[in-house]
């Protein structure tokens, strides 16, 4: 065991916190990792947050790291292409590779979350601590102070070394970012595109609807919808599609009428498996899409910046989580 006496707090027990953790704490780190939200094994979903995502090589290279990657292979459906679905519903399959053996995976992002956190868990020298939201940071002391939301009392953790996996909209950063002599760069840009998510349930004896083993995309240029499949025969919708100035962007589709007539328009052949469409579009928030680039990563030899905190990237390109596991690979 290295550094068993050193302590480590982590700060956000989202895909990057809950795998840090682990494996710091393999690592022989004396680890507490605080979380502002319920402990996601005990409370039902928020639906509308990226329900699935896909998880690369780069990804399971650090999950292989941890020990878990046989466990998270468990919860993934290959992805051997992508099914393109054209406007009259014609398909074709153009394979990510002519190997066998390569493809990307569906994975469940609560369910991947949830295997990270009885990791972590099953560690003696990991300490859980959930409800509990940081809302200022000492840089240079590696003090964090933290609200607890049900009791709304205030607490501090320390660390020898603190690490922030607070997610894009990350506490610690505006921290750094408010540190003068810290020279901190940072930029944040929104696309003036949104998304939303939608579900393709599973067929009544529980099989899948369309085919399983592809990541199906629908272009239709300013818009796009793409599904990846769940383990229980469903497949996660995501339409992207502009905030305003087209015919059919999130602003104009405030009507069943509309979203009707513009799905059935644009999407004939997805319509037709989407039997919630209407509910859900009205029911499912619409999220922004953003770029996040900062420096430095760390500060003070105290705090480090990992994962969306440090690096934010539209999803379009897959590697959000990826590139957040490759963070703790690095570490
Ligand atoms: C629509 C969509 C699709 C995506 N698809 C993919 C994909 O296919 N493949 C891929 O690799 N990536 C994808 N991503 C990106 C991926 O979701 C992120 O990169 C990944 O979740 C980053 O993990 P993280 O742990 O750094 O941040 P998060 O997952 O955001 O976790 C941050 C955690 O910190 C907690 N937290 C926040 N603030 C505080 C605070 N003040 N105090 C305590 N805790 C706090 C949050 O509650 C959360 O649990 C997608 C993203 C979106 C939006």
């Amino acid at each position: 065991m290295e550094n068993s006496n050193q302590k480590l707090l982590i700060i956000g027990a989202g895909l990057c916190g809950s795998l840090m953790a682990l494996r710091m704490a393999q690592r022989g780190y004396q680890v507490q990792l605080v979380e502002k939200r319920p402990d996601l094994r005990d409370v039902t979903q928020d639906a509308g947050r990226s329900i699935n995502l896909s998880l690369s090589d780069r990804g399971l290279k650090a999950l292989r790291l941890a020990g878990v990657e046989e466990q998270a292979l468990e919860l993934c459906i290959p992805m051997y292409g992508r099914m393109i679905h054209d406007q009259k519903g014609n398909t074709f399959m153009s394979n990510y590779s002519g190997r066998d053996g390569e493809y990307i995976n569906s994975i469940s992002r609560p369910g991947l979350n949830m295997l990270l956190l009885d990791k972590a868990e099953e560690m003696p020298n990991v300490e859980l601590i959930f409800n509990k939201g940081c809302t200022a940071i000492d840089l240079e002391k590696g003090t964090a102070t933290f609200t607890d939301y049900n009791t709304k009392q205030e607490s501090t953790f320390e660390g020898d070394l603190v690490l922030a996996t607070d997610g894009a909209g990350s506490v610690v950063r505006k921290a750094m970012f408010n540190k003068r002599e810290l020279l901190f760069s940072f930029s944040q840009q929104w696309l003036t595109h949104g998304y939303k998510e939608i579900t393709i349930p599973a067929t009544k004896d529980g099989g899948y609807r369309t085919e399983k083993g592809a990541l199906h995309i629908w272009p239709r240029g300013e818009d796009m919808l793409i599904a990846l499949p769940n383990l229980d025969g469903s497949f996660t919708v995501t339409l992207f599609a502009p905030y305003a100035n087209t015919k059919y962007c999130f602003d104009n589709l405030t009507t069943p009428e509309m979203v009707q007539e513009y799905f059935t328009q644009e999407y004939p052949d997805a319509i037709a498996l989407m039997p919630n469409l209407v509910t859900e579009f009205f029911d499912n928030p619409t999220g922004p899409l953003g770029t996040i680039r900062c420096s430095p990563w760390h500060c003070y030899q105290k705090v480090v910046l990992l994962g969306d905190a440090a690096h934010a990237i539209v999803p379009f390109y897959g590697q959000g989580m990826n590139a957040s596991f490759e963070d703790v690979f690095v570490v």
